[in-house]
């Protein structure tokens, strides 16, 4: 079999580049190893519930990639505000953590400002030292020890499941706003300031959970095999062979399967390649979702645990904030741990979800869930040490060499959402259109 481009992997930016290349009349095959294509973004429907692979919500920085995105979906999206809090001390406070302290005790109020401050004079006054360019120096040097101690650190902790002091600051960009010490006394008096950040409004399908995106971009490709993987890649014959034993030929090769998998099917590889991309890390999340057939329990979008006595980092509420994904008088939870290596100890997640749900006064007892469905979420963040920063480009280089190009956020190793998965597909696309012949 011959095809120009070959896309391995039917998530979001495998779709948006089969779809962009289409509307080119460029021919493209997608292989999807699921059965279902959508990748992070299928939902699964049970007894009248929508669960998502743990919350996933639409926001968007760059207006030309939100344009395509509304086009592609004429039914339109619900439009929400983020409400999103951190529960510590035994009480909620409004995210970000930095900017607002008002309902914390007063000791820990104090400590967050006073050593702020403190954190700020030493800058001011040069006496900074240098930083080591790692996430847990950068918290010590912006936030001062208050906020580093009380939310940063062991938040973070919980849910790289990596040493802070080994993990770059390469990741955060958006993801960690930066406080003044105007915003962060005004928080501490009790004025709220809940829009800062990436995501403060974000957009939901109307019914069908995520999972609407995908399916509404793949709804007019007509090449999509799927339950087929790729097995086995000779890139100098640009030949790619699937698991029914299928030999694909290809010009062009899009991937958006996790990097290092990638590489381990090259026939040939540089061993020096091949031990570079085995030594790629990522974090795994075990994301539990129930339905429970009480009514909204929590007015939250999402709660962020930094304590130590609950095992899951975050814990949140899709029906809190859309509508279509549970029974009329019914609502959903979600809880996620994270974890490394292959050990994930499910059953002990499963029994501490029921047991601090009823402590958070979350569900009354067990008998509130209707159903649970359990996820796994293998490479669910990939982890920026310094070996990601030396090899990514590196490898992606490489790879490109021999027109194989590795988007997605697996496929880029790095921390990626919807929108910049789609963004990279539409890229890449446009790139293959001016490489190809007419
Ligand atoms: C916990 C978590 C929460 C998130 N929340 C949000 C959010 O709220 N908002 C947001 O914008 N983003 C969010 N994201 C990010 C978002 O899910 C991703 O950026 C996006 O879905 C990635 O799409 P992709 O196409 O790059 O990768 P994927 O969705 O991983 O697609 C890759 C595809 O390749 C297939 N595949 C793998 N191996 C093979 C093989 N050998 N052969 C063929 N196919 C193969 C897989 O089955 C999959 O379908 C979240 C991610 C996580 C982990």
């Amino acid at each position: 079999m011959k095809i120009q481009t070959l896309i391995i992997g039917g998530g979001l930016a495998g779709l948006a580049c089969a779809k962009k290349l289409q509307t080119q009349s460029k021919a493209y095959l997608i292989v999807e190893k699921e059965a279902e294509i959508g990748g992070l973004c299928r939902s699964i429907q049970s007894r009248g519930f929508t669960f998502d692979y743990t919350g996933h919500f639409l926001h968007f920085k760059n207006p030309k990639i939100q344009q395509w995105i509304l086009q592609q979906f004429p039914q339109g999206f619900q439009t929400r505000r983020r409400h999103a809090v951190i529960f510590s001390h035994q009480t909620y406070t409004e995210y970000p953590y930095q900017e607002n302290n008002f309902g914390l005790p007063f000791e820990i109020i104090q400590e967050n400002i006073h050593e702020f401050l403190n954190q700020q004079l030493l800058q001011t006054h040069r006496h900074k030292s240098g930083s080591s360019g790692h996430f847990e120096d950068w918290c010590y040097q912006n936030f001062g020890r208050g906020i580093a101690k009380n939310f940063m650190i062991p938040y973070n902790r919980k849910l790289w499941k990596f040493p802070l002091s080994q993990l770059t600051t390469h990741w955060m960009g958006r993801f960690v706003p930066q406080v003044k010490i105007h915003q962060m006394i005004k928080g501490a008096l009790g004025q709220t300031q809940s829009s800062t950040g990436y995501n403060a409004v974000f957009f939901y399908p109307r019914s069908n959970g995520i999972s609407a995106l995908p399916k509404v971009l793949a709804s007019n490709l007509s090449n999509i095999v799927t339950s087929q993987a790729l097995v086995h890649l000779n890139v100098k014959k640009k030949k790619a062979v699937i698991a029914n034993g299928t030999e694909i030929q290809y010009e062009f090769l899009v991937s958006s399967i996790p990097l290092p998998y990638l590489i381990e099917k090259i026939e040939g590889i540089p061993d020096t390649l091949k031990k570079q991309a085995k030594r790629l890390k990522a974090t795994s999340v075990f994301n539990i979702n129930f339905g429970l057939n009480i009514p909204q329990p929590i007015p939250y979008s999402w709660v962020y645990f930094p304590e130590k006595e609950f095992g899951f980092h975050r814990a949140g509420s899709v029906s809190a904030c859309v509508t279509g994904v549970a029974p009329r008088n019914k609502s959903t939870l979600y809880v996620e741990y994270s974890y490394r290596g292959h050990q994930s100890n499910r059953e002990q997640f499963k029994k501490d979800a029921r047991r601090q749900l009823q402590r958070l006064h979350w569900i009354r007892s067990e008998k509130d869930i209707e159903v649970e469905v359990d996820l796994d979420l293998p490479h669910a963040y990939v982890i920026y040490d310094d070996h990601r920063e030396k090899t990514v480009q590196h490898l992606l280089a490489w790879l490109e060499h021999y027109k194989i190009y590795s988007i997605g956020r697996y496929g880029r190793w790095e921390y990626g959402s919807m929108e910049s998965a789609i963004a990279q597909g539409l890229e890449i696309a446009e790139t293959i259109h001016k490489r190809s012949h007419p």
